[in-house]
């Protein structure tokens, strides 16, 4: 597929993902089962083909990030048992950023594992009142989840230490007040990758990015976002949604034997661009119809 078209496909998915109308159902993509498999170092994939899930293991335990929808913690589970991991051995339980589709099953996951819960300090009152917090989503009961107490409040640049893996969540936010791109090295033939997991740069339909009274500061976080986001040193690009980055196309890449097939730092640096181009498109749009 062609640049244009991989960035109209990335659009239209964005519009589709992150926008449900009430009573809506979910894209087949985010409860379809993915094969958990290794990316490099001590990371697996263990979400569905859309929802992105990563488990970090360690000789202290494990880490998840993201655990998505209430219905898809038994595909998480079983991902995470076929690579010979235990699910009780989660010990701490990350999000990309507090909407229904990286959040629902929190409390799940946490009542089966008793995870501790570590979420940025901008998306801390919105997961703990289920979603009503929101400054976009909080009066669409679709959006809801069950509320989870938070166990440790994460602020920018804080680390996320666990048998010798060190996680650092940068917040990147916009998409919502909390939005984590979380980061960390991992060790592939005695070299370290650096991964970068992104949290969302998208602006979603509806979004105002401007005179927006639940959310004042929105446009110049988008732009801090993209500050920062472009500032990371990437070799394994990931992110909340296997769309973002092509999962399923490196996966078959990756699948046919090509162990790099997830190492792709242009493909970071090329979506980065993109998602910055939308949002200051979509931003002057908005402030154009303002004036
Ligand atoms: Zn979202």
């Amino acid at each position: 597929m062609n640049v244009r078209g991989r960035a109209l496909g990335m659009a239209m998915y964005t519009l589709l993902a992150c926008a449900l109308p009430l009573s809506a159902q979910y894209p087949p993509a985010w409860t379809k089962p993915f094969p958990p498999f290794r990316i490099a170092g001590n990371l697996y994939y263990v979400g569905s083909e859309d929802l992105a899930s990563y488990l970090i293991a360690t000789p202290r335990g494990l880490i998840l990030i993201n655990s998505s929808l209430e219905v898809t913690v038994p595909l998480i589970q079983k991902s995470v048992e076929s690579l010979g991991f235990r699910f009780s051995d989660i010990k701490i339980l990350l999000i990309s950023h507090a909407h229904n589709d990286h959040c629902s099953g929190s409390a799940r996951i946490i009542q089966l594992t008793g995870a501790k819960y570590y979420v940025m300090a901008g998306d801390v009152p919105v997961v703990e009142s289920g979603g009503k917090a929101d400054f976009q989503y909080g009066a669409d009961e679709f959006m809801r989840y069950p509320p989870v107490r938070v166990d440790r409040v994460l602020h920018d640049g804080d680390t996320v230490a666990l048998g010798g893996t060190i996680l650092t969540a940068h917040l990147t936010p916009g998409h919502t007040k909390g939005t984590t791109t979380w980061t960390m090295d991992a060790i592939e033939g005695g070299h370290a990758l650096h991964v970068v997991i992104v949290g969302s740069p998208n602006v979603n339909d509806g979004y105002k990015l401007v005179g927006n009274p639940a959310y004042p500061q929105i446009a110049a976080d988008y732009k801090h976002q993209f500050d920062v986001l472009r500032a990371l040193p990437c070799d394994i690009f990931l992110g909340a949604h296997g769309s973002y980055f092509g999962l399923t196309e490196k996966y078959a890449r990756w699948k046919a034997g090509d162990s790099t097939a997830f190492i792709d730092p242009a493909g970071y640096k090329a979506y980065v661009a993109d998602r910055e181009q939308a949002f200051e498109t979509e931003f002057e749009r908005q402030q154009a119809a303002a004036r």
